[in-house]
C-alpha cells in the first residue's frame, strides 16, 4: 500500500553498525577458556563501576539473574512476593520458578510503574520480596519504594532490564535496591550477541550466596554449600562482546533520548499524554496509550510504520496459572489495553522518525479515526 520504506520496531544491524565485535570475539577464541574467565571478571568490575555498585555477578540472562536473585534474598517455595502485573510476566516467572506466590500491585497511570500508596497496603502480607520494575527505561517512584521497603524489612529487586543507565541525581538504576538485575538480550540498551544477564549488589554476603547459586551451589568445586543452585553462567564470549559496547551505552541512550524527545514535542501538540524524558528515562521502549489501539496500529502499519504491544496480558490473567476471575487491577487493565511501542532505537535516521512522527500525526487528524 505504502510506498515508503518500512521503519522496522529495532535493527540489531544498526545497533552493532560501527563496532568491532569480531576482534572481541577472536581474543576469547584465541585464549581457548569460554567459562567464567578474564572476560568475564572484566566486565563484571566494569558494569558493576558503571552503575556505581559493589558487585556484579553475571548470569546466563535476565530471567535467570531475577530468579537467582529472589532466591538469595531469602524467597522460597509459597513465600509472597509482591511485583506489578504489566511488566510481560518476567517477574512473575521468576516468582513462579521458587514456587512462591505473586502479589500483585497496581500501577500510576501516568507513569506505568509500581504505585507506591499500592504498594504500602500490601506489606501486611509480609511479602518475602518485592520486584519493581523500571519499566520501559523508566525508573519507578524508586526513593519512596526504596524507603517503605527499607521501613519494612522487606528486600527489593530492581528489575532494570530495560532501563541501563536511566538516572536519578547521581544515582543509577540498580543502586536503589538490595540486588537489581539485568538484561542483555539483544534489543536491551545494552545487548549481547545473545543471551546474557546480571545480578548487582552491594552486600558482600549476598555476592557470596549469589556467585555459589549461579553454579551449582558450589562454595568450592564439587562442594555445594547452598540449595537452590543452578547453573547459570555468562559465557566469555557474550562478556568480550559486552565489554566492546559497554563504553558505548551512554551515547546510545542520548540517541534515544533525542529521539523520544522529538516525538513528544510532536505528540504533545495533538493533545496526547506523552513521556517526560529527563535522566531518569533512558527510553528502552517509547510508548503511547491509544484507545482505539487496533485502528491506531493498522493506520501506521499502512504507513510502513512497526509497532510492537508491550505487553498486552496482565500477568494475572496469563492462561498458565489459572486467573482469579474475581481479581483486577483496573489501571493496569487500561494499560494493558492501550500501550503501543514506537519504534525508538540507536540508529533510527531522522527522517524515519519523521515519518513515524507524520503518520502518528495523520492518524491523530484523520476524519476515520474512530472516538
Ligand atoms: C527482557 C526482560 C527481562 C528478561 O530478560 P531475559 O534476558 O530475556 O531473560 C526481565 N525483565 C524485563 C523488564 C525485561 O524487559
Amino acid at each position: 500500500m505504502s510506498e515508503k520504506p518500512q521503519v522496522p520496531l529495532f535493527s540489531a544491524v544498526r545497533a552493532n553498525a560501527g563496532l568491532d565485535l569480531i576482534g572481541p570475539l577472536a581474543r576469547v577464541v584465541d585464549r581457548h577458556w569460554y567459562v567464567l574467565g578474564e572476560e568475564v571478571r572484566n566486565f563484571e568490575r566494569e558494569f558493576a563501576r558503571y552503575v556505581g555498585v559493589e558487585h556484579c555477578i553475571s548470569v546466563a540472562n535476565g530471567s535467570d539473574a531475577l530468579e537467582l536473585a529472589l532466591r538469595a534474598v531469602g524467597v522460597e517455595n509459597g513465600s509472597k512476593v509482591v511485583a506489578v502485573a504489566n511488566a510481560g510476566f518476567y517477574g512473575s516467572t521468576a516468582i513462579r520458578a521458587l514456587g512462591a506466590l505473586p502479589v500483585y500491585v497496581e500501577i500510576d497511570p501516568a507513569s506505568l510503574t509500581m504505585c507506591p500508596r499500592a504498594l504500602e497496603q500490601t506489606l501486611e502480607h509480609r511479602p518475602a520480596a518485592i520486584i519493581v520494575t523500571h519499566l520501559y527505561g523508566r525508573l519507578a517512584d524508586i526513593e519512596s519504594i526504596a524507603d517503605m521497603a527499607r521501613i519494612a524489612g522487606i528486600p527489593l529487586v530492581e528489575d532494570c532490564a530495560q532501563a541501563h543507565g536511566a538516572r536519578l541525581g547521581s544515582r543509577q538504576a540498580g543502586s536503589f535496591g538490595d540486588v537489581a538485575c539485568f538484561s542483555f538480550y539483544p534489543t536491551k540498551n545494552l545487548g549481547a550477541l545473545g543471551d546474557g544477564g546480571a545480578v548487582l549488589c552491594n552486600d558482600d554476603s549476598l555476592d557470596v550466596r549469589l556467585r555459589q547459586l549461579r553454579q551449582y551451589g558450589w562454595s568450592s568445586k564439587y562442594h555445594v554449600a547452598v540449595p537452590g543452585g543452578r547453573n547459570s553462567r555468562m559465557d566469555e564470549l557474550q562478556a568480550a562482546v559486552l565489554r566492546e559496547k559497554l563504553p558505548h551505552l551512554d551515547s546510545w541512550n542520548a540517541q534515544r533520548k533525542a529521539i523520544a524527545r522529538r516525538y513528544s514535542a510532536a505528540f504533545r501538540e495533538l493533545g496526547l499524554e506523552v513521556p517526560e524524558v529527563g535522566d531518569d528515562y533512558v527510553a528502552h521502549l517509547y510508548v503511547l496509550q491509544v484507545p482505539q489501539r487496533a485502528h491506531f496500529v493498522s493506520s501506521l502499519a499502512e504507513h510502513g510504520i512497526a509497532t510492537d504491544i508491550h505487553y498486552p496480558v496482565a500477568d494475572y490473567l496469563q492462561a498458565a496459572y489459572s486467573p482469579a476471575p474475581e481479581f483486577s487491577l483496573p489501571l493496569t487493565e487500561a494499560a494493558c489495553a492501550s500501550v503501543v511501542s514506537l519504534p525508538c532505537f540507536p540508529g533510527l535516521s531522522d527522517a524515519e522518525v519523521q515519518q513515524v512522527i507524520d503518520a502518528v500525526v495523520a492518524y491523530f487528524n484523520s476524519e476515520d479515526q474512530p472516538c
